[in-house]
């Protein structure tokens, strides 16, 4: 029997006898973004609702969605909470410890432009987005867990569009004619 499985907006359909027809970017794409695994650290207030996110309330595991113990194992950072002049440089070495593709979520008024520091806080980065790329703002300070998820369903919606190579990987193979 046939079955339309409508979860790649009308590109990826059953045919008959079960048969998924699909590009085999859309189908690296979708399994990309069903499995992200952010790296597991938080910096200060933002990441207590970072945490519960994990939690069963909310549980962002039925997204796909699991922290892990290493920026060698993540594609995702999440930066939640305030963001010192100190811990600036550690934050971009384990972000260049992150295999590509990477992303980066910004939680919080801290991380997105300083938050409560912007004015007066002279040890505070204002704004993460001046040390790496950042590819989605969560708003809020805190953010709730549901802002979370929604920046994570935000990012899953930019990811189904991307190349599923990443893009410096893409560039070298486009210098060598690889690929065009
Ligand atoms: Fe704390 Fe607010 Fe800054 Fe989050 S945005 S780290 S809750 S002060």
């Amino acid at each position: 029997m046939s079955q339309a499985i409508d979860f790649q907006e009308n590109r990826v359909k059953t045919g008959e006898g079960g048969i998924i027809l699909t590009s085999v970017e859309d189908l690296l794409n979708w399994s990309r973004l069903s499995s992200l695994w952010p790296m597991g650290f938080g910096l200060a207030c933002c990441a207590i609702e970072m945490m519960a996110s994990y939690a069963s309330n909310y549980d962002l595991e039925r997204f796909g969605i699991f922290p892990r113990p290493s920026p060698r194992q993540s594609d995702v950072m999440i930066v939640a909470g305030t963001v010192t002049f100190k811990m600036a440089d550690r934050i971009r070495r384990l972000y260049e410890q992150m295999p590509e593709p990477r992303y980066v979520i910004s939680m919080g008024s801290c991380s997105n432009c300083g938050g409560p520091y912007w004015e007066h806080g002279y040890h505070v980065v204002k704004g993460i987005d001046r040390i790496i790329p950042v590819d989605v703002y969560v708003p809020g300070c805190p953010p709730r867990p549901e802002a979370l998820i929604g920046g994570f369903l935000k990012l899953q919606e930019k990811i189904r569009l991307e190349h599923p190579i990443a893009p410096t990987l893409l560039l070298e193979l486009e210098a060598e004619n690889h690929i065009t």
